[in-house]
C-alpha cells in the first residue's frame, strides 16, 4: 500500500521567526504520523527548520537544486548541500520554475539525476497550462514532462514521487475536480508502466498539488490514484497545514 505524502511548498514565504514557529508546531503535532509529512522552506531557513523538527516525523526539503556537484554557479545550491543541512528531498520542475526561470525539461531530467545522486527523494512536478487543457493537450505535456525521469532507472524510482500540478489550480483557488484529478492520476501511472512496468508503477506515489485546502483535501486523496498532496497556500499555517495532514491520516486509514 502506497503511504500517503503530505508535503508543503512554502515557496518564497515566511520569515525565519514564523518559519520556525510554524516547523515547532508540526513538529509538536507529529511526533509520529501515519503519513509522511514534509515541509520545503526557503533555502536560507533550511538549517533552523532542520533543527525545529528532527526527531519529529516532519521531514525538510529543498525547493529546487542545481546539477552540478560545486562550482561557480552563483546563487545555486547543490544536492550535497541540501543532504548537509538535513534535507530528506528536493522539489524539482514546480511549474514556477518552468514558468517564471525557464527550466526546461531537460534541465529538469539533469536535476532528477543529481537529487537521487545525493540521496534525496526527487518530488518531479508536471502539470498542464489551462490553454494546453483547454486544447485537449493535457496528456501529450504530461507525457513530456515525464521525460524528466529519462535517466531515472527502475531501481531509482523508488526514491521518486510525482507531483501533479494542474498550473491553472496553482494559488488560484481553483482546484481539479476529483475526477479531473483522478484521470491525470491514473494516465500518469499508465505511463510509468510503460515506462517501468507494473510492479515502478504501482509503488511510485504521485501527489495532487492545485489549491489543495482543508476542506477539499480528504475527497481529493480519497481518490484510487492520488497519494498524497503537495499544497502552496494552505501549508504556511500551521492550522490548515494540519487539517490537511489529518485528512491524509483518514485517507490513509480508509485505504486499509
Ligand atoms: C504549489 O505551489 O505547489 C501549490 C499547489 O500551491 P497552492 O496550494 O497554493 O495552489
Amino acid at each position: 500500500m502506497r503511504q500517503i505524502l503530505v508535503a508543503g511548498n512554502w515557496k518564497m514565504n515566511l520569515l525565519g521567526a514564523a518559519g520556525s514557529s510554524l516547523a515547532t508546531a508540526l513538529a509538536a503535532k507529529y511526533p509520529i504520523s501515519a503519513v509522511e509529512i514534509l515541509v520545503c522552506p526557503p533555502a536560507p531557513y533550511l538549517v533552523s527548520v532542520h533543527a525545529r523538527t528532527s526527531g519529529s516525523a516532519v521531514r525538510v526539503g529543498g525547493q529546487n537544486l542545481y546539477f552540478a556537484p560545486q562550482g561557480a554557479f552563483t546563487g545555486e545550491v547543490c544536492g550535497d548541500m541540501l543532504k548537509d543541512v538535513g534535507c530528506s528531498s528536493v522539489l524539482i520542475g514546480h511549474s514556477e520554475r518552468r514558468q517564471f526561470f525557464g527550466e526546461t525539461d531537460d534541465l529538469l531530467a539533469k536535476k532528477v539525476v543529481a537529487g537521487l545522486q545525493h540521496g534525496l527523494q526527487v518530488v518531479l512536478c508536471v502539470g498542464e497550462l489551462l490553454s494546453e487543457r483547454q486544447s485537449d493537450q493535457t496528456e501529450a505535456v504530461l507525457k513530456r514532462q515525464l521525460s524528466g525521469l529519462a535517466q531515472v532507472s527502475a531501481e531509482q524510482m523508488a526514491n521518486v514521487v510525482i507531483a501533479y500540478e494542474p498550473v491553472w489550480a496553482i494559488g488560484t483557488g481553483v482546484t481539479a475536480s476529483t475526477e479531473q484529478a483522478q484521470q491525470a492520476h491514473a494516465f500518469l501511472r499508465s505511463e510509468l508502466k510503460t515506462l517501468y512496468g507494473e510492479q515502478v508503477s504501482a509503488a511510485t506515489r504521485i501527489l495532487y498539488g492545485g489549491s489543495v485546502k482543508a476542506d477539499n483535501a480528504l475527497e481529493l486523496l480519497s481518490q484510487s490514484d492520488v497519494d498524497g498532496a503537495l499544497v502552496g497556500g494552505a501549508s504556511l499555517k500551521a492550522d490548515s497545514f494540519i487539517s490537511i495532514i489529518e485528512a491524509g491520516i483518514q485517507a490513509m486509514s480508509l485505504r486499509a
